[in-house]
């Protein structure tokens, strides 16, 4: 399968490169990045410290997609609903990977389901995605008594907050007690707040360091709690995931899928 790594440069980007290197089955056919990227012209496999591959970074990103079966894009929300429009015209597979997406974004990326497969999850890791079904059915277990609060800690280049898995797994909390995350989140605290209010959904970001991903749901009752974890150690997890994704995609029926379909669970 030809893949291509949109953002090669990138943090992820170069993981991306590292993982499909070594997926069996798996060529990769193309890297691309932003216009005036330093990257340009450079081979990615030097850049991701696996020598010479033959793959020249590109900022002609059409051509990049019409040369793929699947890509992986793990960039910014701009680039990623325009590669949603081009992976559509061309029948691309498309991986996103990309977090902090508008509402414009997301209306590109729906209507381009409509003509190729994207599977879109804002963490491709299997681990997540176990809690992210894990706090779905202890929020439906629990009930309103036991108030949520979704903690998380990233690196300090992180753009987004809360992260795309911090509401990802705020939306499961508000999937399994059966209510509107957007009516029922706080997203912020600051100053004479008053008491918590019963039923919110509490997140709270953190940011410091080289740390790639810690998530914390909390569900705090009277006289108890429960905590569940997941701790990212390496960004290979989400890179191996995106990979899985795109060898999944091939073949598939035009639409819109998450990484939960891929993994099954
Ligand atoms: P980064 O800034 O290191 O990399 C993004 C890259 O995209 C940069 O090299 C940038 O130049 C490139 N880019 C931007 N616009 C482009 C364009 N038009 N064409 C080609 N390349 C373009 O950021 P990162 O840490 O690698 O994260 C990237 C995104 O992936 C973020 O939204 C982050 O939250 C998300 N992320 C998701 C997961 C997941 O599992 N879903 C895991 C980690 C990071």
């Amino acid at each position: 399968m030809k893949i291509a790594v949109m953002g090669a440069a990138g943090r992820m980007g170069l993981e991306l490169v590292r993982a499909v290197s070594a997926a069996p089955g798996c060529t990769l056919s193309g890297a691309s990045e932003r216009p005036g990227s330093a990257a340009l012209g450079k081979d990615v496999g030097e850049l991701a410290g696996l020598g010479h591959l033959g793959v020249a970074v590109s900022d002609n990103s059409e051509a990049v997609i019409a040369a793929a079966g699947a890509i992986l894009d793990f960039t910014s929300p701009e680039a990623t609903a325009d590669f949603a429009k081009r992976a559509a015209e061309h029948g691309t597979v498309h991986v996103i990977g990309t977090t902090g997406l508008d509402g414009a974004s997301e209306a590109a990326i729906q209507e381009a389901a409509k003509k190729t497969v994207i599977i879109k999850a804002g963490n491709m890791s299997l681990g997540v995605n176990l809690l992210v079904a894990l706090t779905r059915k202890v929020a439906a277990a629990l009930g309103e008594d036991f108030d949520i609060e979704i903690v998380e800690m990233h690196h300090r280049n992180k753009v987004d907050a809360p992260s795309g898995t911090a509401l990802m797994l705020g939306q499961a909390a508000a999937e399994g007690r059966g209510v509107s995350l957007t009516q029922r989140s706080v997203r912020a605290r600051d100053g004479h707040t008053g008491p918590r209010t019963v039923g919110d959904i509490g997140f709270a970001t953190l940011r410091g360091g080289s740390v790639v991903g810690d998530h914390t749901v909390i569900f705090a009752g009277d006289g108890e709690r429960i905590e569940l974890t997941h701790l990212a150690a390496d960004r290979g997890i989400f890179a191996r995931g995106a990979v899985k994704a795109a060898q999944w995609g091939k073949g598939r029926a035009p639409g819109l899928y998450a990484m939960t379909d891929v993994l099954g669970i």
